[in-house]
């Protein structure tokens, strides 16, 4: 290795890689949707979502403009609105905790568990049951996030969201295709909502998003409030229209679908995604095996899950001097989260259920995220593991 290989600087997530791997694919796609001018909902959306669904098996999947909108949307096909709860973490990215607003509900912060920065399912059982003795709030939905690429504690999760009569989102905006005893989220889940944000583990070349579900009702229900609120086949069977049913509104809808260039793209990424998690999880391993014994804890995975790795973090004491070591080094890093959400100021009036957030602040402190994508070479990691093992003598 010459010494400009050895200062270059790395990506954090070295997008351009994998789109010179696909290569022509891309551009062929992307050009028949061009010549096409099938550009609103045209074939390969349709052709993208039923491949969605069976990678993810779901009986359905909706696609939409963002992973935020995903979220959104089975929010306001259940009519959650003012006075209801929604239960999520505060350790997740400010989408998770967004929405239940803009729908007049509540979040309900709840901890996560010490090892796996996962929804801790006690707590939010905890944190239901105060919630119903307060009064103040109706308990509606749980929103489980598979935070850093791996798959909640979904077993734990149902059984409550169950218990109580709750409905239960897998915000898997970082997570899809990860599994737990081999099965999909959706398993467990009420529905399964996704992100294509570019650096997402599943991304495109813009906003993307999807949600998955297996109940027909509930996938019609959010195909209507991605399109303004138009008429469904049920409403069309139950409704006697004067007008071409096309341009009546049923409901309060939005304009949230993936664009035709978009699903194009994504049609090719699914095809290589499996590849790409099995990569994904051999650069884990390889990060463990190297950096074990010299920081305070490497990624922990639930027993039988299998991560996609939309990050790799470990946890150091003195966080912020790794980072400026291994930026002299070329190497950049990220901090998820720095500060959770019940502590900025949009988020610091809402309720925290069960016992408060010890596991949330403590973790924000400690955790640093290191560069992570299907393509990273075993020499730039070898360059990233090298660095921090300096650092550490
Ligand atoms: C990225 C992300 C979202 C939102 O996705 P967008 O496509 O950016 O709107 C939601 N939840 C989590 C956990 C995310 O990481």
């Amino acid at each position: 290795m010459n010494a400009s290989a050895a200062t270059r600087p790395l990506s954090f997530i070295d997008l351009l890689a994998q789109r010179h791997r696909l290569g022509a694919r891309i551009d062929e796609a992307v050009m028949n949707v061009i010549n096409s001018g099938a550009f609103v909902m045209g074939p390969q959306v349709r052709a993208f979502e039923q491949q969605m669904a069976a990678f993810g098996e779901a009986a359905h999947c909706v696609s939409c403009a963002n992973g935020t909108d995903a979220l959104a949307l089975p929010l306001m096909a259940w009519g959650v609105g003012a006075g209801d709860a929604v239960f999520c973490p505060s350790f997740t990215f400010a989408a998770t905790a967004e929405v239940p607003p803009w729908t007049g509900a509540s979040p309900v912060f709840v901890d996560v568990k010490a090892d796996t920065y996962c929804m801790d399912a006690d707590r939010l059982d905890a944190a239901i049951r105060e919630v119903k003795a307060a009064g103040k709030l109706t308990p509606k939905v749980v929103i489980a996030v598979d935070l850093f690429g791996q798959p909640a504690d979904y077993p734990a999760i149902a059984k409550v969201a169950r218990a109580h009569g709750l409905k239960l989102i897998a915000d898997s905006a970082q997570g899809f295709g990860c599994t737990l005893d081999g099965k999909h989220p959706m398993h467990w889940a009420d529905c399964v909502t996704t992100s294509f944000f570019p650096a997402k583990p599943l991304g495109c070349y813009g906003d993307g998003g999807a949600v998955l579900t297996n109940d027909a009702g509930l996938a019609e229900l959010m195909d209507s409030l991605r399109v303004h609120g138009k008429a469904t086949a049920a409403d069309i069977a139950a409704t006697k229209f004067e007008h071409d049913p096309k341009y009546m509104a049923m409901r309060i809808g939005m304009n949230s679908r993936l664009d035709t260039v978009q699903a194009a793209i994504l049609i090719e990424k699914l095809n290589v995604f499996a590849d790409e998690i099995a990569w994904r999880n051999r650069i884990a391993k390889r990060y463990n095996d190297g950096l074990r014994d010299v920081v305070d804890a490497v990624p922990t995975v639930i027993d039988g899950g299998v991560s996609v790795w939309a990050q790799y973090t470990i946890e150091v004491q003195g966080r912020d001097e790794l980072a400026a070591h291994l930026k002299a080094h070329g190497v950049p890093t990220a901090c998820y989260y720095p500060i959770p959400l019940h502590r900025q100021v949009p988020y610091r009036d809402y309720p925290v259920g069960g016992n408060g957030l010890p596991v949330t602040d403590a973790k924000a402190d400690v955790v640093i995220s290191l560069p992570m994508h299907a393509d990273l070479s075993e020499a730039d990691q070898d360059r990233v593991i090298d660095a921090i093992r300096a650092w550490r003598r």
